[in-house]
């Protein structure tokens, strides 16, 4: 298994076992309601978290048949491509000049027109729209966000909802247990110390005077709580910058290698006073949809397979907009994927 894999769980445990002893046990959490449901949600929350990245790790995300053909490409295309790289092993999809250069002399087609139509030397077939191949995998990944060494597996097509739902639990863990230590911490510094005992009374809690059963002075309690101020509860919530920008990846439908184009494009549609719009970009709702299905109960649950193949994308154009129909020179932008755009050329990738 790989060692970062290990480390999460190593660092879940860690996380739980703490909640238990600076909180559950000493606070008596399982004698009262509140105790009881705040333990029930903690737990339930540990559980989807580990099924999300067990789903995240295990789930293949999707990659391009060999046989694929992209519209306007025959077989004939694909084995012209295929022994060329044959016949010219050094040159591969990672030299992108020389490699654009090759394809355009092996079927007369302008740069453009040889991007949308990209070939995986290595994998030795055609490259769907939004697929890239990974050199850690090394294998073509379908909607391929990054390759996640906390999961060894890259997030894409098939396997982003799992590793969302992974980051939303966490991120949930981590403002649970942090909440939680840092009310119990403040609750501890008011009880009244008896050194003789070793004990603490409490003294702060309506009158009660019952003891806690764990010792603040205790070298090992002390250290659960610094690793969970100083180590653990930061790295949970280092998560949370992670989750926002999955959740814009989510509902804008790009990704992270797409953000730099969907971000040139931008900047040249606002220098030329052009709107933009994304060109998967179908509105949150249906982006989210596309993602997590359309059952609500298995919004929670990283179950499901999208419905779509991952192969062919619905574009939009910034006509289709339902809200931008009125105004033909307003709706003038700068439309990706289309073929059709009058406007899209520059960005017509
Ligand atoms: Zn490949
Ligand atoms: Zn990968």
């Amino acid at each position: 298994m790989n060692f970062l894999i290990v480390f999460v769980l190593c660092l879940l445990s860690l996380v739980v076992y703490s909640q238990w002893i600076l909180i559950f046990e000493p606070l008596e959490f399982n004698k009262n309601l509140f105790g009881l449901t705040y333990i029930t949600i903690f737990h339930l929350d540990v559980i989807l978290l580990l099924y999300s990245y067990y789903k995240a790790i295990v789930t293949n995300p999707g990659h391009p048949p060999v046989e694929w053909l992209p519209d306007g490409k025959s077989k004939e295309d694909l084995n012209k491509l295929v022994d060329h790289y044959k016949l010219n092993p050094t040159l591969t999809t990672r030299n992108s000049n020389k490699y654009y250069q090759q394809q355009i002399s092996i079927t007369g087609q302008s740069p453009q027109q040889q991007k949308e139509h990209r070939f995986c030397s290595v994998c030795s077939h055609f490259k769907p729209h939004r697929t890239y191949h990974c050199r850690y995998c090394n294998k073509c990944i379908l909607k391929q966000d990054h390759h996640c060494p906390w999961i060894d597996n890259c997030t894409g097509f098939r396997n982003q909802k799992s590793f969302i739902l992974f980051l939303l639990y966490t991120v949930i863990l981590g403002v649970l247990a942090s909440t939680l230590l840092a009310i119990t911490g403040f609750y501890i510094l008011n009880t009244n110390m008896d050194l003789k005992e070793n004990k603490y009374k409490r003294t702060s809690s309506g009158g009660g005077t019952g003891e806690i059963t764990y010792r603040i002075g205790d070298p090992y309690v002390t250290i659960l709580y610094i690793l969970n101020f100083a180590f653990i509860i930061p790295s949970l919530m280092g998560v949370f910058g992670l989750f926002y920008y999955q959740l814009d990846f989510l509902f804008h439908n790009y990704t992270s290698i797409e953000r730099f184009e969907r971000k040139s494009e931008t900047k040249v549609a606002k220098r030329n006073n052009l709107k933009y719009h994304w060109r998967y970009d179908r509105g949150w709702k249906k982006n989210f949809r596309e993602v997590f299905g359309e059952s609500r109960l298995g919004w929670f649950l990283p179950i499901g397979t999208p419905k779509i193949d991952g192969l062919t994308w619905v574009t939009v154009r910034l006509e289709d907009l339902s809200d931008q129909s009125s105004d033909d020179d307003d709706n003038r932008g700068l439309l990706g994927g289309g073929s059709s755009s009058g406007r899209g050329d520059v960005f017509n990738v």
